[in-house]
């Protein structure tokens, strides 16, 4: 079942919820692969409902010509959950989504003045308004989100809890290619020398894991950014080892309780790629 309006999606869906039936929820923004898969697959096994949404969030791309070069190709994404099975998707217009202003902010913290908040101003503001808006449409019982986005995971976490908001929040590991490049909508925006190097930036993030039990994290960053710097046609935004809930960057392996998480992001040929591994 496909939906494009909001009132006919919660139409379907009432009844399910009255009757306690539970609704697992998988928010993406389309040209699907594997690493979404995952996360349906995930919640087809937890739940008596899967509801995927399709919705390409202008609001949360800061930059234009990343927004207008955003991979999409609705049917191609239909026909692969109808394979798996998946039960409801919602395919929304922006009309549908934002018939007038957005004016709300949330407190996100310290979380959207690191990493990806000070490259991509704005950006965690907009994941927070429209994931938001889904919960309230969708009202899932757990949700459903990829490690490969962890600091949009814990933005996830901290809308869900200043809002009370009353889902669960199920992180899912990061899916890779056979030579490990995290997957990603965007990579078939590589051109092909650019798809050979682009598992440089996982390796060094194993790098960056071999190198913690003889190294402080200060030490990691110098060593892991010279090997990002020095791969071919790769602009380095940031590198940075963080703690693994606050993400506030580190300076001794001790002073974060629940782990820390190397994060990188940076340009290969013009697309902007991001990955990080726990340490
Ligand atoms: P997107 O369509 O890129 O906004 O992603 C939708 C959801 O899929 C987010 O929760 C992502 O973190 C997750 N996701 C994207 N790529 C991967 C991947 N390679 N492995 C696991 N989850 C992913």
């Amino acid at each position: 079942m496909v939906f494009e309006r909001i009132g006919d999606i919660q139409a379907f869906l009432t009844p399910y919820l009255e009757d306690d039936k539970k609704i697992g929820f998988v928010p993406t923004m389309g040209f699907l692969h594997e690493g979404h898969l995952r996360l349906v697959k995930r919640s087809m096994a937890e739940n008596d409902l899967t509801v995927l949404s399709i919705f390409v969030n202008p609001i949360q791309f800061n930059n234009p010509e990343d927004l207008k070069k955003y991979p999409r190709d609705v049917s191609r994404d239909l026909e692969m959950l109808q394979q798996l099975g998946c039960d409801v998707v919602f395919v929304p217009s922006t009309e549908e989504m934002y018939p007038e202003n957005i004016v709300k902010t949330y407190d996100l913290g310290r979380l959207e003045e690191v990493m990806e908040g000070v490259f991509r101003p704005g950006h965690f503001q907009g994941v927070a308004v429209v994931v938001h808006k889904l919960f309230e449409i969708v009202a899932p019982h757990q949700a459903y989100f990829g490690q490969k986005d962890y600091q949009q995971l814990q933005v996830i976490r901290r809308l869900v809890e200043i809002e009370s908001i009353p889902v669960r929040i199920v992180a899912c590991e990061t899916v890779r290619e056979a030579d490990g490049l995290a997957m990603s909508s965007r990579n078939v925006r590589l051109g092909e020398e650019e798809r050979q190097i682009a598992p440089d930036i996982y390796l060094a993030l194993k790098y960056a894991k071999d190198l913690v039990p003889t190294t402080n994290p200060q030490e990691v960053r110098f060593r892991v950014r010279d090997r990002l710097n020095a791969i071919q046609g790769f602009q380095l935004e940031y590198f940075e080892i963080a703690d693994a809930r606050t993400l506030a960057p580190i300076l001794s392996w001790s002073d974060c309780k629940e782990g820390a998480v190397a994060c990188v992001a940076g340009y290969l040929g013009g697309v902007r790629l991001i990955d990080n591994m726990l340490l």
